[in-house]
């Protein structure tokens, strides 16, 4: 039996370099063909839609067949939305710059670790150069740090983390909260917001919402009364979470007036930028977050603006020193000590211990297109849906939500009986994904669905534009 095991040669196969080299420039060269052509062809899918299950018997019985993995490899392609299609339009995911996609093949083979310096030299050594340039970028000065991590979602926890540590009793990691905590943020935050605190343990009534006001900003008149309701009730208020943008309609807060209120009630300001925070790489929109050198704590994805691809999270602290004592654990097969603060062991501050060498990918874009890239992709996704929300504007049959202050744009079709228009517009999304032409999500706003578009895709063209809203038209005119 063990002869018959030694005498396998699959697990030499497994890393045969050679084998890898020829697949290697095959599939590079697949990938280069296939992201050309949905890049020049708007006739070629945005998505091949197929229902869940039809997808799943295709797999299955791709599963029990003998395909090449070459061919496997076209297949998952045919079978994925093309997030490089300019007529891609849906969630908030970055286009991801092809160079990063390379830097990305290298994290996934050299599997470094990172959280730990020997398990990630070049990655943590990269993440320090990359985590102060956004500190100095939000405005705070060299007592700031931050680190990556993976995903938004994951960076708030951690921030509100830090939140608890700083503002809740001191030996709140030993003993857990006895007292009841509580967070005030808007109730258009991401909901990722709402489970950290639960995560926390602050149940639906620690997170106290406030109302929005007609530009779904948090409506700051509303904060003192809401914040003195909640102590009264017996709630220690920890944090006030600022949106920068909300995910529904891209609304910036009023970050400076937050920020005065956080100041004045001793409130840990935590900003959730995840999406919208990347506008500090930009001149012409950086305004949006006036005040954001005041936060404690910011989030910003590098997956969504920022042209990196997923995961991929950076959460900056103002003063560096509170980064470290979110988690002090014992872990002596890390590292000596937890009390001692290396910038170069990011495991100490991050929720994650492995972690992907995240810092090579967005190194790679700044080394080759320079930091200015940031700038010129936001400023161009802003203003192409700026060009949009006029052009919707100008059409008789459909409304705009809001003008937008970001990339995100809602609107619907009117041009029927008013009872009608919910179902109407949720049935010409439904076409719009099944014929895969483009794609496109939806909200509700006021309880009514509005089609939901962000211009993400820095290769989308007006016309790209004009032709979503004639082929809308055409929809409905074939019902
Ligand atoms: C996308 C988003 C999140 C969640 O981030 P992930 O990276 O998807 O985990 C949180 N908040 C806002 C405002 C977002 O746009």
């Amino acid at each position: 039996m063990e002869k018959v095991l030694l005498g396998s040669n699959a697990l030499e196969k497994a890393y045969d370099p050679s084998d890898f080299r020829k697949l290697g420039h095959q599939v590079v060269d697949m990938l280069a063909d296939h992201i050309e052509m949905v890049q020049t062809n708007a006739e070629h899918p945005v998505i091949p839609y197929k229902d869940p299950e039809d997808e799943l018997a295709y797999w299955q019985q791709d599963f029990s067949s003998d395909t090449e993995i070459l061919d496997v490899f076209k297949n998952i392609l045919n079978h994925s939305i093309n997030v490089h299609h300019p007529r891609y339009m849906g969630h908030q995911v970055a286009v991801p710059t092809l160079v990063s996609g390379l830097a990305g093949l290298m994290s996934d083979l050299l599997s470094n670790g990172t959280g730990v310096y020997e398990m990630g030299m070049a990655a943590n050594a990269i993440e320090k150069i990359i985590t102060d340039k956004v500190a100095h970028r939000i405005g705070y000065n060299s007592d700031a740090s931050g680190f990556l991590t993976s995903g938004g979602t994951l960076a708030n926890l951690t921030a509100l983390l830090a939140a608890r540590k700083a503002k809740a009793p001191s030996a709140v990691w030993e003993l857990g909260h006895r007292e009841k905590l509580a967070v005030l943020v808007s109730e258009e935050a991401h909901y990722c917001i709402d489970r950290a605190a639960r995560i926390l343990g602050m149940g639906s009534e620690g997170i106290i919402k406030i109302p929005v006001d007609d530009h779904f900003k948090i409506n700051t008149s509303l904060l003192t009364s809401y914040y003195n309701r909640a102590k009264s009730e017996g709630y220690h208020v920890i944090a006030l979470i600022g949106c920068a943008c909300s995910t529904a309609t891209g609304s910036y807060d009023d970050l400076q007036s937050l920020a005065d209120f956080a100041e004045e009630h001793n409130l840990w300001f935590h900003i959730d930028g995840a999406h919208g925070g990347a506008v500090v790489f930009s001149d012409h929109y950086k305004y949006l977050v006036n005040g954001i050198s005041r936060a404690d704590s910011v989030v910003i994805d590098f997956h969504k603006m920022l042209m990196t691809p997923a995961l991929n999270t950076g959460l900056i602290f103002k003063k560096s020193e509170e980064a470290y004592t979110t988690f002090e654990q014992q872990a002596q097969y890390l590292w000596d000590s937890q009390h001692t603060k290396e910038w170069y062991n990011s495991g100490k501050r991050t929720f994650e211990c492995t972690k992907s060498m995240m810092a090579i990918k967005i190194y790679a874009i700044l080394k080759t297109y320079g930091e200015e890239i940031f700038g010129h992709n936001v400023d161009r996704l802003y203003q192409m849906a700026s060009v949009f929300a006029k052009m919707i504007d100008k059409r008789p049959d459909f409304e705009l939500a809001l003008m937008p202050e970001a990339n995100i744009v809602n609107f619907r079709y009117t041009n029927v009986h008013q009872d009608d228009i919910n179902t109407v517009n949720a049935e010409i999304r439904q076409r719009l994904i099944k014929s895969g032409t483009f794609y496109i999500v939806q909200t509700r706003i006021h309880g009514n669905l509005y089609l939901r578009t962000t211009i993400m895709n820095p290769l989308t063209k007006e016309s790209d534009l004009i032709a979503l809203l004639d082929e809308i038209e055409k929809i409905v005119l074939k019902q």
